[in-house]
């Protein structure tokens, strides 16, 4: 489908050393764009872009840190070229109930989750502003519209990256940069690997397409609104959820 090709485009995935990351980056990578790997580890990420072979590089970065945000958009850009599509997926969940939450566990997971989007995104809307071109795509979850018990300071995370694509997107869109976001269901990875089995069950019991989600399934949205099939859509939240929210 040439609609969904993205030969010559380079794209920044974050987190995409595991998980939805990675499906994210395999999928892009698989319609032709060049992906800078991201992960908190080089060798991993490395490791990650050898398997995908040619196009793929490797950067470390924790994107909490602009310092070291701007280092790997400079080395991305030296490798692969300018940044076209920028996907903020790297995100973390440190759950407690309110009254037990520490600062610090409220601190990283807003650090990682929101503040990372704001370190990378304006590290690449500069040029992304000059070519008057750009795709971002933020993973935010259904629980940053629904809420979750334990999960106070990862809903607020997720909530105010929906309220920062709304925003960005606004702010940009007549520059030709389009800012979605995707939130999806309960996805299979290591994150959701610690779940009890008889939470996971009821989970399921509630999923109208009667399944978990996979990695791929977030992909095919994301590789969407990288595309050009999604040319007229922006500010929008795409639900990848099988149903749970119908
Ligand atoms: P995983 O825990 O499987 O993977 C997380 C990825 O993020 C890893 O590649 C990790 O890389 C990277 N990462 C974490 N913190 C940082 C950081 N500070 N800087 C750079 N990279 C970082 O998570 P999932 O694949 O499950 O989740 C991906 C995204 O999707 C997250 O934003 C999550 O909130 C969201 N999501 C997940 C759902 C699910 O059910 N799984 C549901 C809804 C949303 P490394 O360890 O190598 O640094």
């Amino acid at each position: 489908m040439s609609g969904m090709d993205l030969s010559g485009k380079v794209a920044f995935v974050t987190g995409s050393t595991r998980g939805i990351g990675r499906a994210v980056a395999a999928a892009l990578h698989g319609a032709g764009a060049k992906v800078a790997i991201v992960g908190r580890d080089q060798a991993r990420a490395q490791a990650v872009a050898s398997e995908l072979g040619e196009r793929a590089l490797g950067v470390a970065c924790d994107v909490a840190d602009r310092a070291r945000i701007d280092a790997a958009i400079a080395a991305t850009e030296k490798g692969l070229g300018p940044v076209d599509i920028l996907v903020n997926n790297a995100g973390i969940t440190r759950d407690n109930l309110l009254l037990r939450m520490s600062e610090a566990e409220w601190d990283d997971v807003l650090d990682a989750n929101l503040k990372g989007a704001f370190h990378t995104t304006q590290a690449v809307l500069k040029g992304m502003m000059k070519r008057r071109s750009g795709r971002i795509i933020n993973i935010t979850s259904i629980i940053g519209i629904t809420g979750n018990k334990g999960q106070a300071n990862y809903a607020a995370s997720k909530a105010g990256l929906i309220g920062f694509t709304k925003s960005v997107a606004k702010e940009y869109g007549s520059r030709g940069i389009l800012v979605n976001a995707v939130a999806p269901g309960f996805i299979e990875t290591d994150m959701t690997s610690g779940l009890p089995e008889d939470l996971r069950q009821a989970m399921l019991a509630g999923i109208v397409l009667g399944r978990l989600g996979r990695p791929e399934d977030v992909a095919g949205a994301v590789h969407f609104l990288a595309s050009e099939l999604s040319g007229y859509i922006t500010g929008q939240v795409l639900i990848v959820d099988g149903g749970v929210a119908v």
